[in-house]
């Protein structure tokens, strides 16, 4: 996943659909842990488009 920071609204959609559990929210920030398992649910997710397949 690639996470455009320049796009997000920090609405923290993504964290909570995120079944790998590897997305933080925090001040303002998201961090993509170790362990995607790429299943896109967080680009679908995404009001802004803010996540992105890298692919
Ligand atoms: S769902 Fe999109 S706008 Fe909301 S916190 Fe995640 S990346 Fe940012
Ligand atoms: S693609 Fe799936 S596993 Fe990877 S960060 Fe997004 S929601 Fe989490």
């Amino acid at each position: 996943m690639k996470f455009k920071a320049d796009m997000c609204g920090y609405c923290g959609a993504c964290v909570g659909v995120c079944p790998a559990h590897v997305l933080l929210l925090d001040s303002m920030q998201i961090t993509i842990l170790e362990g995607c398992t790429e299943c896109k649910n967080c680009v679908l997710v995404c009001p802004l488009g803010a996540m992105q397949d890298e692919n």
